[in-house]
């Protein structure tokens, strides 16, 4: 349910109502628009009797929401959410290229790569220092000299850091260095991860499962809102299909149907999506014709000698390329690459 306030209404008037929906034994969410102030209600089973809350004094109108996921909704936030991380603004008008090896692998090999994306005019360096992998076998990650090593190449390059936390036990470590915390495709329902994002004070990149539906990518972006963290950035990054010419089937349709259902921004991973470096830049132009609000892509220096994702992995020179194209396309489509 959400309750809309009139233009006029006072942050008196909203207290009032987020008062009366808690004495229901509810979940008051205010969320001030650029017009007026909503309230979202959650927490309830059934239908509410909401005539208490109606003829408060403020209060417009009461929506009741048919959507499983409330607080995502574009019926309970009609304008696009932009999420800003330091200056940087996801969801608006700019189009937010996010590059970076899949993995930090060392001091040497991450500063090079920060360097030449920050160079094509990347603002966010991506790279996990912990890596969730297929095989216990493989590459796991540097762990917290891995999160050292971001920092200081956000210090040396001016770009701001997205790295994935993979559980609740290192989340808090993960945090205190990143400026977006991404959870990858395999935690997209880790509940308890998600509560727990959703208790920090950072935006939130939340990737979608390799095989879940979008209602389940939106139930999980649920999560992360209703403990207070309304800052979630969504991303497609391919699911499983029949295909076998790409290691996922990066699901276009996906945002524009995100667009009408949520006012959460979506950015695409054409990197994970197709898993082959050839297919990045096709997909990359295919995804901000297609309204999404931004890339993430994997950059390597060395591909071959990368120790995760080399295959999908492009070169510096190839990203700067990249980079070319998106503002050009920018232009066409009403879109700015900041
Ligand atoms: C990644 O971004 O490196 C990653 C592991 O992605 P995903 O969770 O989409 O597989
Ligand atoms: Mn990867």
């Amino acid at each position: 349910m959400l309750v809309v306030m009139e233009t006029a209404a006072t942050p008196e008037m909203v207290a009032k109502v987020c008062e009366e929906i808690e004495r229901l034994g509810l979940s008051a969410h205010p969320m001030p628009g650029a017009q007026r102030t909503a309230v979202g209600v959650t927490g309830n089973k059934a239908r509410v009797d909401s005539d208490s809350i109606l003829t408060l004094e403020g209060v417009r109108e009461i929506i009741h929401v048919t959507a499983p996921y409330k607080l995502v909704s574009r019926e309970f936030h009609s304008e696009n959410t932009v999420v800003d991380v330091g200056g940087v603004k996801i969801g608006g008008r700019d189009f937010v290229v996010m590059a970076g090896p899949c993995s930090v692998e060392s001091r040497e090999q991450t500063l090079a790569i920060a360097e030449k994306v920050a160079a094509s005019g990347s603002k966010v360096l991506r790279g996990g220092a912990f890596k969730p992998r297929t095989s216990p076998y493989s590459f796991q990650g540097l762990g917290r000299r891995g999160l050292e090593i971001l920092a200081e190449a956000r210090e040396r390059f001016g770009l701001l850091i997205v790295t994935e936390a993979i559980d609740t036990e290192t989340i808090d470590m993960v945090a205190a260095y990143a400026d977006i915390i991404q959870i990858g495709a395999r935690n997209m329902q880790n509940y308890s991860l998600l509560r727990k994002a959703g208790g920090l004070d950072k935006p939130v990149l939340l990737k979608r499962g390799m095989s879940a539906t979008l209602e389940e990518l939106l139930m999980a972006a649920e999560y992360v809102m209703a403990e207070g963290n309304h800052r979630v950035i969504l991303c497609e990054r391919g699911v499983r299909t029949f295909a076998d010419h790409t290691r996922n089937t990066l699901d276009l349709s996906a945002v524009p149907f995100v667009k009408r259902m949520s006012h959460l921004p979506i950015i695409t991973d054409p990197s994970h999506g197709t898993g082959r470096k050839d297919k990045v830049l096709p997909l990359s132009r295919a995804s901000i014709a297609v309204g999404a609000d931004g890339l993430l892509i994997e950059v390597h220096h060395e591909p071959e000698k990368a120790l995760s994702d080399g295959p999908q992995s492009i070169t510096p020179a190839h990203f700067e390329r990249l980079m070319k194209e998106m503002r050009t396309l920018a232009g066409v489509l009403g879109r700015t690459v900041p």
